[in-house]
């Protein structure tokens, strides 16, 4: 038996219907912006209970115009967490203002108290990422932050879908970002992302900026640039939107029966499975554990044909430009422990009951566990 990671091929393997939406869309010529963005953007803001949406072309610009919108720049200190991708960091230091890390939590999202810890007179703004597609202890965050006087800005790229007690991600900051990478919850065959925002000033200097600070094709307000998203990604995006609620469903019942046989008694010495928040829905975008004899492991799944990943081996403040900030190995000892053991299991919606029992019996038979 083979266990894939990639499930991009079984996802759009009969595209006919997404084919039939652009074949009128290529007949419309409405290529740039036009009716199936807006529409796109009516549908987006509604599933996630946010007034106003602007669609970009990926989740990182989405997350570099929420971050300008709130006039960042350099001096300015923005905190985020060390255990994300690259895109959260890189957004606060493409606006000139400073990442400012803080450690993970034990279920790997960002820790709140050494983010109290690191609030400062420089720091202007947070970014909570819903890490994996679980939520952070958003609701403590917006206390923090109101105490603070703070914005938030979620990076809720892995979030579409999420809830936290029927609240979705996105609608927690004054002004937040998702990303539709292929392997987001929402795929859009190639890249797109989106801002929401339930404050209209932002929205519609956002969305102006994102168009190149136009009001009409022959003036604009203020020099802006081109982050639109492509109609063509719109219309995946609409049939996605459809289908999403489904692939969480199915994601939510793979992680559970990963959870209830990994955290049987004999594995708990080598395995430990983040707990799970009540009422809150998480996306699965990544299922991790963390694990004894990680690297080992990892070969022998391999070897047995079991694709598995690991997000990521190496923290953000390790990286090249952390460093050169004056970051060091040993700044955030949960956070590097975890990079050290997480495991990413496929978790996807398209494993059957058969592949994840094969998953569980192999990491059994590693640990010598029957
Ligand atoms: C994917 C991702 C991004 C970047 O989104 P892109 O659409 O790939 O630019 C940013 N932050 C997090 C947490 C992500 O998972």
């Amino acid at each position: 038996m083979r266990v894939n990671y990639n499930y991009l091929g079984d996802e759009f393997k009969n595209p006919e219907s997404i084919i039939k939406d652009w074949r009128k869309l290529i007949r419309s010529t409405d290529f740039t912006l036009g009716k199936y963005i807006d529409k796109f953007e009516k549908t987006f803001a509604k599933y996630i209970g946010s007034k106003y949406c602007i669609s970009t072309n990926n989740g990182t610009d989405a997350l570099i115009l929420c971050l300008k919108a709130l006039g960042l720049q350099k001096g300015d200190e923005v905190i985020t967490v060390c255990n994300s991708f690259y895109a959260s960091a890189g957004a606060i230091a493409e606006v000139g203002a400073k990442p400012v890390f803080c450690d993970s939590d034990e279920r790997y999202q960002i820790n709140i108290e050494d983010l109290k810890r690191k609030i400062t007179k420089k720091t202007k703004a947070i970014m909570p990422v819903h890490w994996g597609g679980a939520s952070p202890e958003i609701k403590k965050i917006v206390k923090i932050c109101k105490e603070n006087n703070l914005n938030i800005v979620e990076d809720a790229c892995m979030g579409i879908g999420a809830k936290v007690e029927n609240k979705s991600p996105g609608t927690f900051g004054i002004i937040n970002a998702f990303s539709m990478h292929p392997l987001k919850s929402l795929n859009v065959m190639g890249d797109g992302g989106a801002v929401v925002t339930n404050d209209k000033e932002l929205f519609d200097w956002a969305k102006k900026h994102r168009n190149h600070g136009m009001v009409n094709r022959d003036n604009i307000e203020f020099w802006g640039v081109n982050n639109r998203m492509q109609p063509l990604q719109a219309i995946v995006a609409m049939h996605g939107l459809k289908k999403l609620d489904l692939v969480i469903k199915k994601r939510t019942y793979n992680a559970s029966y990963l959870d209830k046989h990994l955290s049987i008694k004999e594995l708990k010495k080598f395995i430990n499975i983040p707990s799970r928040m009540k009422n809150c829905q998480e996306t699965f975008a990544l299922y991790m554990i963390t694990c004894k004899y990680r690297d080992k492991l990892k070969k022998f799944l391999e070897k047995n044909k079991i694709e598995v990943k690991i997000h990521y081996p190496k923290p953000l403040h390790l990286q090249k430009p952390a460093i050169k900030m004056g970051y060091k190995k040993g700044d955030f000892p949960i956070a590097e422990l975890q990079a050290r053991t997480l495991l990413t299991l496929p978790v996807h919606q398209f494993l059957t009951k058969n592949q994840l029992k094969f998953m569980v019996s192999k990491i059994k038979e590693f640990y010598s566990v029957v």
